[in-house]
């Protein structure tokens, strides 16, 4: 197809909000020799490519970007919604008291299931970089502007399983417009990636019966020994 022929195509798409593609190589011929796979993107590009940020209004008062922390070569990935103050003063994601909580869920259900799995074996990261003021939700523009790096994130980290941290990354990831108390506990899909979506820590600091801290242990049942067995 020649550049005139697919320009409406591609105008179309970015009308969708549809900004990155990525070409799928043909099949191969029985005489053909099977090219290698691509390496991975390193994380330290995209981190490079992020430089000092002013493509959406979060750069207006953040402190620190902050990109994500853990194992390059995990194979389980957790994406939260955005940074708050604790991680904007360190630039490190979920160091705060939700943070505490996430670690604590993470290395105490590995260990009551047998997983020899540490916070830092795996990769936690955001759907924004950069600290929404007063914690609210990230607007539309703004995760659209800071996916593009997520997308770049989890294809470099290409995990066997992606946990969805609350509403914000579970509806941003999975596109579903269903609220996270009927998706928890369900797998679904990012770019062939399965995501189980559970609780936020930060919700799970605040609700007052033990119901969802429950669900949310299971859900991370869930996802460790579909990782890690
Ligand atoms: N909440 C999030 O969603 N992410 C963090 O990094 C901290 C709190």
């Amino acid at each position: 197809m020649d550049a005139e022929t697919l320009r409406p195509y591609l105008e179309y798409y970015q009308d969708l909000g549809i900004t990155m593609l990525y070409r799928r190589a043909a099949p191969a011929q029985p005489d053909q020799q099977v090219p290698e796979a691509p390496a991975r993107e390193p994380l330290f590009r995209i981190l490079e490519d992020i430089g000092d940020c002013h493509r959406c209004r979060l750069c207006e008062q953040r402190t620190h970007i902050v990109f994500g922390v853990g194992n390059e070569q995990t194979k389980l990935v957790f994406v939260g919604e955005g940074p708050g103050a604790d991680e904007d003063a360190q630039g490190i994601p979920f160091v705060g008291r939700a943070g505490q909580l996430l670690t604590q869920m993470i290395e105490g259900t590995a260990k009551k299931e047998g997983i020899p799995l540490l916070r830092k074996d795996v990769y936690i990261c955001n759907v924004v970089k950069c600290r929404p003021p007063e914690n609210r939700t990230p607007q539309p523009d703004e995760m659209e502007m800071c996916g593009q790096f997520l997308t770049r994130q989890l294809l470099a980290l290409a995990p066997k399983a992606i946990c969805a941290l609350g509403s914000t990354a579970a509806k941003y990831l999975t596109q579903s417009k269903e609220g996270v108390t009927r998706m928890r506990g369900n797998w679904y899909r990012w770019h062939d990636i399965p995501v189980m979506v559970t609780y936020h820590p930060s919700y799970l600091l605040r609700a007052y019966n033990v119901g969802p801290k429950r669900e949310a242990w299971e859900d991370l049942k869930k996802v460790l020994h579909f990782v890690y067995d």
